[in-house]
Parts: C-alpha cells; structure tokens; sequence
C-alpha cells in the first residue's frame, strides 16, 4: 500500500491538532458568567470560538463549527 496521507493533509491535521490544544483552555462555559454576558459558542472540534452572541439577540446563526474545520471536513480529513 502506498502512503495515501498528503503532506497538505498532514500539515492541516497537525495545525488542526495545535489549534485545538491551544483553544482547549481558553473556552468560558457560559453557564458560570452573570446573566447578561454575551454567550460564547465554540467549535466543536477544536474549540475556537465561532460566535458570541448577547442574551437578547436571537437572529445570529449559532456555528458549531469553524472555518478551517468545516474545509477539513469537507476534504474527509477530520473524522
Ligand atoms: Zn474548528
């Protein structure tokens, strides 16, 4: 069997792999802020922060996921 990874693919995974280490710590779980604070929702692979929306605003689409996941994805490079 021939090596079927691309080096781009592995190049993203490991940046994928980095990005989420790096989000990891800094996600707020917005159930501890005082009411009022704007909520923060992340991205579910690697936790960067996709939308912040205030408790009053019901029009801005939730993403649950980010960009450069969802290109990933797209590709079949995120599982
Ligand atoms: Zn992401």
């Amino acid at each position: 069997m021939k090596e079927t990874v691309s080096k781009e693919q592995r190049l993203a995974v490991e940046a994928f792999k980095k990005r989420r280490d790096e989000n990891e710590p800094k996600m707020i779980d917005s159930s501890s802020l005082p009411a009022g604070t704007a909520m923060c929702y992340y991205c579910k692979h690697c936790y960067a922060l996709t939308t912040k929306i205030s408790e009053s605003d019901f029009t801005t689409e939730i993403k649950d996921c980010c960009g450069e996941c969802k290109a990933m994805k797209e590709k079949g490079w995120l599982k």
